[in-house]
């Protein structure tokens, strides 16, 4: 999700006459696109910002920007750390950075940007285009799992309408781009009137340029049959699914507010591969979750022996 903001806001500077330089002794702008899934993240970001004061002494003009999931957290508090910050912008604020920018070039000022702005951005221009490509399905989550910041920096589940997602992927298609992953933070309960991720996987299967389709991330409480068949029946949706199972234990689950058990996360793996034998399942497991024994750890390495997952993302609670 990072990457693609990242994508687009740099798409906002090139279309405003910005270039991109790789060197930041040469930049007039630096921002740091943030996340704030785990503290480790947060302090990295910190200490990286606090190593810019000497290029910021240097050249008080240079603007320093705080942007993404951590500036929506932090808001003006982050001025308290980094005080030579000229800009915070959140994640639902990002369609302004230039023009956030543009104001502080002119009066010298300090801008904090946060809380709800408008719905997923709108088809996005795109001077250069990869063979891959992500689109933005849907922004936001409703879910607030006990350790998961998501709801309360990238606000409720908004669903883009599917026509214009279409039309995106068309777009990109046109341009040379040959894979499609639609983002969503719980892309399985992408829902525009009625069109839910299956509908959406079939209609951008008739673009004829796109080769491959994915989707991430899915959540097992609501990841459902009709995925399974679009997977089957469209040669174009790559079976694999990244669909975390977070633990094996249900005593952790339930104080993860993940809303399925174990046995759920079995019954739904063993029905994905009964409608598509060849699926690959990835999955992320935080460990150290707080309560967890020895005993719930040992649930949680059984549950991966037990779907021998293709990856899985595995990080020590944080
Ligand atoms: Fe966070 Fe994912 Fe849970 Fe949403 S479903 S609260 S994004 S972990």
């Amino acid at each position: 999700m990072n990457k693609l903001d990242s994508a687009l806001m740099l798409e906002q500077f090139l279309s405003k006459g910005h270039k991109q330089t790789d060197s930041e002794k040469d930049a007039d702008i630096i921002l740091f696109n943030t996340c704030s899934v785990r503290k480790h993240a947060e302090d990295k970001v910190y200490n990286n910002l606090r190593m810019l004061k000497p290029l910021k002494d240097k050249n008080p003009r240079l603007i320093i920007g705080l942007v993404g999931c951590m500036a929506e957290k932090e808001k003006s508090l982050a001025l308290d750390k980094i005080p030579f910050l000229d800009i915070i912008c959140g994640p639902n604020q990002e369609h302004a950075i230039v023009d956030a920018i543009d104001e502080i070039t002119k009066n010298r000022n300090k801008v904090v940007k946060t809380g709800e702005g408008v719905p997923p951005a709108k088809m996005a221009a795109r001077t250069s285009v990869n063979l891959s490509e992500y689109i933005l399905a849907m922004k936001g989550c409703n879910n607030f799992c006990s350790y998961c910041v998501v709801p309360y920096v990238r606000g409720r589940e908004t669903s883009r309408p599917m026509d214009e997602i279409v039309e995106e992927a068309k777009m990109l298609s046109e341009k040379g781009a040959k894979e499609i992953i639609l983002l969503g933070q719980c892309i399985s309960s992408y829902d525009d009137r009625g069109n839910r991720l299956s509908h959406l996987l079939n209609a951008i299967h008739y673009i004829e340029g796109i080769k491959r389709i994915r989707f991430v991330t899915s959540h097992p409480a609501y990841t459902a049959e009709d995925v399974f068949k679009a997977m089957q029946d469209l040669p174009k949706v790559c079976p694999h699914l990244h669909m975390p199972a977070q633990s094996g234990s249900d005593k952790i689950l339930k104080a993860m507010n993940r809303k399925y058990t174990r046995s759920d996360y079995l019954k739904l793996v063993e029905k994905a591969r009964k409608i598509v034998p060849e699926i690959e399942i990835a999955s992320d497991f935080i460990v150290g979750f707080p309560g967890e024994t020895e005993a719930d750890f040992e649930e949680t390495a059984s549950l991966i022996k037990e779907v021998r997952f293709i990856n899985s993302f595995v990080f020590k609670y944080s």
